[in-house]
Order: structure tokens, then sequence, then C-alpha cells
């Protein structure tokens, strides 16, 4: 194994490369990272989690809880289907509204568009 950072060689075992001291193991160390940044940043302007996630479950197949956050082509086609099926597809996109409502909930979807985290 060699190490990701500098390239030298690490020996089996060695949790850390003798020559940087990069952890040998860098993908599950940035995932980790990545996740507690996400969960201790309390961002001001995030939006809010519960507002998204019932507007997804009660406007979904308008797309509204899309629009919200910013993913505007998803809120747009959830929109259109809707519209132009004169609303014969509308519990389609309301179904899909309503699951993406609960992944907001559950915190399966937890960022906005611009990837800010959405504030409990
Ligand atoms: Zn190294």
């Amino acid at each position: 194994m060699f190490c990701k950072q500098c390239g030298k060689p690490i020996e089996d075992g060695e949790e850390l490369c003798e020559e940087c001291k990069a952890s040998a193991n860098t993908n599950t160390t940035n995932a980790t990272q990545a996740q507690n940044f996400n969960t201790n940043n309390s961002n001001p302007n995030g939006k809010s989690k519960i507002a998204a996630g019932l507007l997804g479950i009660f406007l979904g197949s308008l797309g509204v809880h899309n629009f919200y956050l910013g993913y505007t082509g998803k809120a747009i086609a959830q929109l259109l289907i809707s519209l132009l099926s004169c609303g014969f597809l509308a519990f389609a996109s309301g179904i899909w509204g309503l699951v993406e409502g609960i992944l907001i909930l559950t915190g399966s979807i937890n960022t906005d568009a611009n990837g800010n985290p959405l504030k409990d």
C-alpha cells in the first residue's frame, strides 16, 4: 500500500504514513469530517428542514419544496407533470413530492441545491 498524500510506501497494518502523517485510510476520514462539518455547522442562512418537508408532503405535486430549496429543475418537472396532464398525473408528482418531503424530514435530503445544510 502507498500513501495517498505523498506516495511513500506504508507497511501493512500501519495507520499513518511515516513521511507526512496522513491517515492511511483517507476516504473514511474525509467522509467523517464532512459529516461533522454538516452537523456542527449552524448556518444562519440555512433553510428550514421542517418547512421544506411539509411543503413537499402537502404541495409536492406543484414542486413547491424544490423551488424553496433551489432544486428548480426538479420543481419545474413536478409542476409541469401536474399542469400539462390537467391534474391527471398530479398524484404521481404528489407522491414524488411526498417521498421527498419524508426524505427531507428524516434527514436523507439534508442540503439545499447550493449544498447549504438545512436547519432543524
Ligand atoms: Zn505520506
